[in-house]
């Protein structure tokens, strides 16, 4: 983390401080905003967060709930979102609390009595133990929404959501400045009943499954017509069932089953019981199953074990199905390419899944964290408009990649024991997909954010169009063992990480010639920075030497590498490092020993590998994605 550098900081660092709209922010939203984000639920959140980082934009959240989420909703949080936490700074906290995933066990009926179930398999949760650092928690959506937050309300814009709005409708007038005309009601407080129009630039609807801002574009989820039902329940029990702790899929012989999460805290669990299929005429009646209902089904799928239910934190029945928008955006498909998006959908408004994955908050996360680093950019004028369209362009095809598998995945838990060919198929098709659901699939194609893979051989393990797979490395000036990836902030930074070729620093060498370029060629991306800002303003130029730390002389490593900071043009030496002896980086992501150039985008995605002599293509990759910032506002 750094800090101190514009003068002693004696409080809390994490709290940065105010700039741009967040000095004297308005307690009222503005008439005019450049971003309207609507809903406040894991999808919103992550937006707003990223968002608050850009000082010179004005994003306001609005939410109808009249304040913060208590309890419900999802708590599955993969490990490409802890990933993501990290970036945003609450990781440490939020594993500290959370239950850890480390092994699923399969309960089916036994062979010899099927009215009985009997434990038939254990799975790990990663099997390889190669799938991330990180680990797969289970914690309640109210706690992540709270995380991101206290970071908001930390960031330089001092952001946090406005509660007690709801959102009517919109219409893209098109015209002036602030194009999109928004109307909002009061639904609490001295207004409540009373309407608002507010005008913005963007507008983000992260308005849940039965999104008002998707129907005001004309989109529609299409999909299965039947939902699938669940009844869900977080209690406290006493009970004699041995994996109580442990996540299960538990099928009987009445071909009831169960998905059981245990919870944060050592005590709470959640039980997903199987209701079935649902047809769309059933006019909503499975949601009149009571908490009553659901424990008895419990009891009956569990037998010969039993819960005694003590208390109900919540329950509810959860009725989805698989659906999906054809868009992500306001720009029909006869106007692809004649003009950019100014209407946004994301997370259960555009794509719904099971829960039985545990894919829904994470999902919506990272659409969040796709779109609001791209609005960020072409909002304070690093980047042209064109940047927008391709929000749509990549998710769709991952929540269409998801639906797929979850359709697979939730297909294999609702078949009844005697319709399995091979009994061990529900454990593997566990296995052999847990880099699916712990959210790494995600592989972007070739677009102006992710160029082809000519040269991806030069870095096998940094797949390009795939998330950057952290490994060790030891930080040179305080001789500290790290993990490269985590020291990636939720800055809306470019992150260019330059692996040196295997000359010591301060020889002439290739990455000694890219270090000249970079810092003071007049086609280096770092030329767009703006006049004022730090040099490392828009791009954290990280190099790695080949040689342990302490044969790299800090004093002879190029300047660009260690760039002057604030307004005491300090020296920052905390992005030169050497290898872990122990866990090589060059061997474990497969680097060329020649050198390798890795650019990664902001929400972490790998979008280049080049080598270090190609320094035109790099800069030809990195032309359309920058307006000139010489100008440009900071
Ligand atoms: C009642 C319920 C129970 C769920 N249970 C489970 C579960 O058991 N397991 C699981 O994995 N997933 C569950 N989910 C789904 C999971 O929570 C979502 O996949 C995930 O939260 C999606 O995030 P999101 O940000 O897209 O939408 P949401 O989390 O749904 O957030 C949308 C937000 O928008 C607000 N909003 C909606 N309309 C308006 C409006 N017109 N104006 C202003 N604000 C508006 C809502 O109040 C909400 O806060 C549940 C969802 C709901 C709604």
């Amino acid at each position: 983390m750094q800090f101190h550098h514009h003068g002693y900081v004696s409080g809390d660092p994490r709290v940065q401080a105010a700039a741009g709209v967040g000095i004297n922010r308005p307690t009222d939203i503005p008439d005019e905003v450049d971003v309207l984000i609507v809903g406040s639920g894991p999808a919103g959140m992550l937006a707003a967060a990223q968002l608050s980082q850009f000082p010179g934009v004005t994003t306001r959240i609005v939410e109808r709930r009249g304040g913060r989420l208590a309890i419900g909703q999802a708590d599955g949080i993969q490990a490409r979102s802890v990933e993501t936490f990290q970036a945003f700074g609450f990781a440490e906290r939020i594993i500290a609390e959370a239950y850890r995933i480390t092994e699923m066990a399969f309960w089916k009926p036994d062979p010899a009595d099927p009215s009985r179930i009997i434990r038939t398999a254990r799975a790990l949760d990663d099997p390889t133990g190669d799938i991330s650092e990180f680990p797969h928690l289970i914690v309640n959506q109210a706690r992540v929404l709270d995380y991101f937050a206290e970071f908001m309300a930390n960031s330089p814009t001092r952001m946090s959501p406005d509660y007690g709005y709801e959102f009517r409708g919109l219409e893209v007038t098109g015209e002036g400045d602030y194009p999109v005309t928004v109307t909002l009601l009061h639904t609490a407080g001295t207004n409540e009943g009373q309407e608002r129009v507010v005008r913005a630039k963007y507008v983000v609807g992260a308005d849940g499954a039965r999104s008002k801002v998707r129907e005001s574009i004309g989109c529609t989820l299409a999909g299965d017509q039947a939902n699938h039902a669940w009844g869900v329940m977080d209690v406290l029990a006493v009970t004699d069932f041995p994996d109580i702790r442990t996540k299960c899929a538990i099928q009987s012989g009445t071909g009831g089953s169960i998905l059981l999460i245990p919870r944060e805290g050592g005590h709470l669990f959640r039980m997903y019981v199987d209701l079935g299929e649902v047809d769309r005429n059933d006019n909503r009646s499975v949601r009149n199953t009571t908490i009553e209902e659901i424990i008895a089904k419990a009891n009956e799928i569990l037998h010969p074990y039993t819960l005694d239910v003590r208390n109900v934190a919540w329950h509810s029945v959860y009725e989805v199905g698989h659906r999906l928008t054809d868009r992500f955006d306001d720009v029909l498909p006869e106007e692809r390419g004649t003009r950019t998006p100014r209407v946004f959908i994301t997370g259960d408004a555009c794509h719904t899944h099971s829960a039985k994955a545990g894919q829904g908050m994470n999902v919506s996360m990272q659409d969040g964290f796709n779109l609001a680093w791209k609005l960020g950019h072409v909002l304070e004028g690093r980047s042209p408009e064109s940047l927008l369209s391709t929000y749509s362009a990549e998710r769709q095809v991952v929540a269409k990649n998801l639906i797929d598998f979850d359709k697979e995945w939730s297909t294999l838990m609702a078949k009844k024991p005697e319709e399995f060919e091979d009994p061990t198929e529900l454990e593997n098709f566990y296995v052999n997909t847990a880099e699916f659901p712990a959210g790494f699939m995600t592989h972007y194609a070739p677009s102006p954010l992710i160029a082809e893979p000519t040269h991806q051989s030069l870095a096998t393990g940094f797949t390009i169009g795939k998330r950057f797979k952290s490994a060790p490395v030891v930080r040179v000036c305080d001789t500290n063992p790290l993990q490269l990836g985590h020291q990636a902030k939720a800055d809306g930074r470019w992150r260019i990480y330059v692996f040196a070729d295997a000359e010591v620093a301060g020889a002439q060498s290739p990455a000694a010639d890219f270090a000249e370029w970079i810092a003071n060629a007049p086609d280096s991306p770092l030329a767009a920075t703006p006049s004022g800002a730090d040099r490392d303003a828009w791009f954290d130029v990280k190099v790695i030497y080949q040689q342990e730390h302490t044969s790299v002389d800090i004093g002879a490593v190029p300047e660009a590498f260690k760039p002057q900071v604030g307004p005491f043009k300090l020296t920052y030496l905390e992005n030169v490092y050497g290898t872990d002896p122990s866990a090589d980086i060059f061997e474990l992501r497969g680097l060329d020993r020649g050198g390798v150039v890795v650019v990664v985008r902001p929400d972490q995605y790998v979008a280049n590998v080049l080598p270090l002599t190609a320094t035109t293509e790099l800069a030809a990759f990195f032309a359309p994605l920058l307006r000139s910032g010489r100008t440009a506002a900071v």
